[in-house]
């Protein structure tokens, strides 16, 4: 009976209403982009990334319409990954419609003669001067209360030692084929792994496949997760086999445009990772085209005509139970600890 009701009052709340107790979670479509918003049973809110600038608002609308629904009005804990116009280019237009707190970055700009990065850090660099701003480094928390969010990576240095529990060795390393490092931003991102309860998530950013080695090899740095929020939208130099079949995720969510991540490659790492129940996805991929996507009551934004901008959805109770929904249909999905 008493499971009935948890359960009863999880559905609900992914319906709308949010128990006291439970984690929000909304990967907000930003169309190829990345912006995630957790929002903590205490009420403070974490923004990961504000998706694109331009676009008449497009993003930041969309953010605060999460917010919105998720009841709150202010982002207390601003984490920018890294720079490029998909994940920072979004914050002038977030902050001129809603309140933030404290912004946490990686530091300085590396793509010094990239005129398109040196367009989104330059006005970035301006705002963040006005607020609360931290640099963070790997090991380093985000104090938002009710949730333990551990920075792993930063600036290219990710954490020394396993986190707690972790630091199992990775079999799969023996099998690890290199890529050439991303001498960029992405590899630079910040990665961070959310715990709430029993619940963990990873959410790394735009790293790159050998900043993922340097997580996963030759012991799993970071433990297993519940949730993995897919690392540079499912693109095919991220996502490595050796990262995600460590982390050993139940769900996955894809933050991939319709022509912007979703590779097959990913894809069918993802897919293929052991102990893995659903990947969802916020667009369909037409590079997946039919045997790499999922089935559409799984995908936010199925098609050019049908794209209302919807986000999924993620309510978890601290137990370690969660439901992930799909806004666009409704269609939701409790996985029971
Ligand atoms: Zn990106």
């Amino acid at each position: 009976m008493l499971i009935r009701i948890l359960l009863g009052s999880l559905l609900l709340g992914a319906a709308g209403l949010l128990p006291a107790q439970a984690l929000h979670v909304y990967a907000i479509d930003v169309e190829g982009g990345k912006s995630t918003l957790y929002v903590s049973p205490s009420g403070e809110t974490m923004l990961v990334d504000t998706g694109y600038a331009g676009n008449n608002n497009r993003d930041a609308n969309r953010i605060a319409a999460a917010a919105k629904a998720a009841g709150v009005k202010r982002i207390d804990y601003l984490v920018v990954t890294h720079y490029h116009g998909d994940h920072a280019g979004g914050v002038p237009q977030l902050a001129a419609q809603m309140p933030i707190g404290k912004i946490y970055d990686h530091g300085d700009n590396i793509e010094k003669t990239n005129q398109k990065t040196i367009a989104v850090f330059e006005p970035f660099a301006a705002l963040r001067a006005k607020y609360p701003h931290q640099t963070v480094q790997p090991g380093d928390v985000i104090p938002i209360k009710g949730l333990d969010v551990r920075i792993v990576a930063a600036a290219g240095d990710s954490i020394a030692k396993p986190l707690p529990g972790a630091g199992q060795p990775n079999p799969l390393c023996s099998t690890y084929e290199a890529l050439p490092p991303d001498p960029g931003e992405n590899a630079r991102s910040l990665a961070m792994i959310i715990t709430f309860g029993n619940l963990r998530i990873s959410d790394l950013g735009d790293l790159f496949w050998d900043k993922e080695y340097d997580l996963a090899c030759p012991v799993n740095k970071l433990g297993i997760v519940d949730i993995y929020m897919t690392t540079h939208h499912g693109t095919a130099t991220s996502s490595s086999p050796q990262i995600v079949h460590a982390l050993h995720p139940r769900v996955a969510i894809m933050n991939n445009g319709a022509s912007k991540g979703g590779s097959a490659k990913a894809w069918t790492t993802i897919e293929t990772s052991p102990g893995l129940e659903d990947l969802w996805q916020l667009h369909y991929s037409n590079e997946g085209g039919k045997d790499h996507n999922v089935k559409e009551k799984f995908i936010a934004n199925p098609s050019a005509e049908n794209d209302g901008g919807y986000a999924i959805e993620v309510l978890a109770h601290p137990g370690g139970s969660f439901v992930v929904r799909n806004n666009r249909n409704g269609f939701e999905k409790n996985y029971r600890k």
